[in-house]
């Protein structure tokens, strides 16, 4: 872990040598001032002319000012190192969540991952640049000022130090208790941000519920717990500052008490008396940074110890190297069973053992009762979640044995729930395609049957869409989807209840641009209305215990099996509710 840490100062390390060196100069202009201090008492007072002392103040006024310009860059570029050192670490955070197959997304909160991006990088920026800094200026000045108060007075100096073991030792013991409530008050953010993002995504469930009560006190017991845990936190850091005040003051006391015995006796003349006291602050100073230090290593640390655990976090696996020239598109299952998650959190299979072909260029529907499976079957294809045994083939190629790069770009998939990203329409048509040209956007545009709508608004395809922009309908967004598949152009298409969302009308017009990109490509559509899928090559019934009946529309309703029981069913439900609408058109006719 500390080698991870070390390697993000590899690409900043000029900057930050250079601050680290202005640190030193600070440290050493530090010491100037009780040693001219100590000159004037002893000496300079005695001069004849104030020539010394004017000149000692202006030497003063000259380390003063280096000090100042030394203080600015550590301050400044001490920043900077840290800005940067963050920028990269949340460079690679966020490369490696881009990195992880959805099953990591399946177990992990949203809220969780953010504050480790935000919150926590913070903290190891901090450590990163002040942690050096405030270790290498408390060592220098506690030797400079040791090796200035030794030349003064070793006994003294001698019974001073012997403080230093108990602020150590002290140190060390309080470590644990406080790493331990520290880590309990990051968790508890984290888990205020899952709780917030989570209560904010269901924002609209809440109110058609009227469950904002509900809401309100989930998000008021976690904000309990983190109180808590800061508080804690917050107590053990309370308490290691008193007593480490105490210390420090422990070490005034003895400066007087002794130094004051010291100067009676004659031992020690009151210039040194005084530097000695002066010296005592600055002898402080390191301490005090070294308190410091240690809070920010707590944070710090706690912080990279959560970065570093993501960064071990094995990323998908792409181990495939092929890639097809040209896909035709023939896919093939052979005996393939899968279950959700790895070792002990594996779930009951959910596909076993299943044997299905799909000729390029067909449609294959995939129905039955909901958990049957379906969405699982979808998303193997693309890789998304890996086999346990068996294999598919694209191709006559074992998908593994592709890269993902390449096997993905041949999947088309348009679902429910289309995500649109911020930005405009145009690039929402054209994502994954960035190097689409006007026309080719334009085409895909008209293809999924957006044009139009796209042209009646004030900027057209530089439309902003999402939350800050124009808000589409289900069927318009659908539409989207679509246009970006046409221009991705795969060879194998997902459609997986891609009109289930939409009312009958919409889910109508829908249908034809869902119709045309079918055209030439092998089809795999997931639908809940049967009447879609009438004209597919071939219908698969599945449930959870795998494929129970297959062929056409006409040859399973021949069979008089399930297919023809969920058909009579819903043909059933369609003529009621027809019937319903007829009514009621009826009657507001009346
Ligand atoms: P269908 O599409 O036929 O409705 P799914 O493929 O969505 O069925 O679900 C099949 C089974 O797999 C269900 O029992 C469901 O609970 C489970 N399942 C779906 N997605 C996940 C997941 N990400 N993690 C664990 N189990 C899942």
């Amino acid at each position: 872990m500390i080698k991870r840490f070390i390697s993000y100062y590899r690409p900043h390390l000029k900057l930050f040598t250079f601050d680290m060196f202005f640190a030193v100069v600070v440290a050493a202009c530090n010491l100037y001032y009780p040693t001219l201090a100590k000159k004037i008492i002893n000496e300079y007072a005695y001069e004849p002319t104030v020539a010394p002392i004017i000149y000692g103040a202006l030497t003063l006024l000259g380390v003063y000012l280096l000090k100042a310009v030394g203080t600015y860059i550590i301050g400044y570029y001490g920043h900077v190192v840290g800005v940067r050192m963050q920028a990269d670490m949340r460079r690679d955070l966020f490369r490696k969540y881009e990195s992880f197959p959805f099953s990591y997304f399946d177990d992990h909160k949203t809220g969780d991952l953010l504050s480790r991006l935000t919150g926590d990088l913070q903290n190891v920026s901090e450590l990163a640049h002040h942690g050096p800094e405030n270790l290498l200026l408390s060592v220098l000045m506690l030797i400079g000022s040791f090796v200035m108060l030794f030349s003064i007075n070793k006994t003294l100096t001698l019974i001073m130090f012997c403080v230093i073991p108990f602020i150590v030792l002290f140190t060390v013991l309080s470590r644990k208790n406080m790493s331990r409530a520290m880590k309990n008050s990051r968790r508890q953010m984290a888990e205020i941000n899952t709780t917030l993002e989570n209560s904010i995504t269901g924002i609209r469930e809440t109110k058609s519920y009227v469950a904002e009560r509900h809401e309100i006190d989930k998000f008021d017991r976690t904000n309990a717990l983190f109180r808590r845990y800061r508080s804690d936190a917050m107590k053990s850091l309370g308490s290691f500052d008193s007593i480490m005040h105490f210390l420090q003051d422990l070490l005034y006391l003895t400066v007087l008490l002794v130094g004051g015995i010291f100067l009676m006796k004659g031992r020690i003349d009151s210039g040194e008396f005084a530097a000695f006291v002066l010296y005592v602050s600055m002898f402080l100073n390191p301490i005090q940074r070294f308190v410091s230090l240690f809070e920010q290593l707590q944070e710090g640390m706690a912080g990279f110890s959560r970065f570093h655990e993501i960064m071990n976090t094995p990323s998908e696996s792409d181990e495939g190297t092929l890639t097809l020239e040209e896909v035709r598109g023939d896919l093939e299952f052979k005996d393939v069973s899968f279950s959700y998650g790895e070792g002990d959190s594996e779930t009951k299979p959910v596909i076993k053992n299943l044997n299905l072909s799909v000729k390029a260029g067909t449609t294959l529907a995939l129905v039955g009762p909901s958990g049957g499976g379906k969405s699982t079957l979808c998303n193997l294809i693309p890789r998304f979640y890996s086999i346990k045994s068996g294999s598919i083939t694209l191709d006559g190629v074992d998908i593994g044995e592709l890269t993902l790069g390449g096997l993905r770009s041949s999947v088309g998939i348009v679902s429910q729930n289309i995500f649109l990203f911020d930005g405009t329409i145009r690039e929402n048509v054209s994502y994954g395609s960035p190097d689409a040209t006007e026309e080719q956007i334009i085409e895909a545009a008209k293809r999924a049957n957006i044009h139009d709508y796209v042209m009646t608004l004030d900027k057209g395809y530089d439309t902003e869409v999402g939350e800050r922009g124009v808000k589409l309908s289900g069927g318009q967004k659908q539409r989207v989807a679509i246009a970006r598949v046409f221009l991705k152009n795969p060879k194998l298409l997902i459609l997986d209840e891609a009109t289930s969302a939409l009312d009958n009308i919409t889910e109508m017009q829908i249908q034809s641009a869902l119709e045309e990109l079918s055209v030439g490509r092998t089809v795999i559509v997931v639908a809940h209305r049967l009447s879609t899928v009438r004209n597919a090559d071939r219908i698969v019934v599945l449930d959870s215990d795998g494929i129970v009946e297959q062929g056409t529309h006409e040859e399973l309703l021949a069979l008089d099996g399930e297919y023809k029981r969920l058909y009579t069913r819903q043909s059933r439900d369609e003529s009621f509710v027809r019937a319903e609408e007829v009514g009621s058109d009826d009657k507001s006719l009346a």
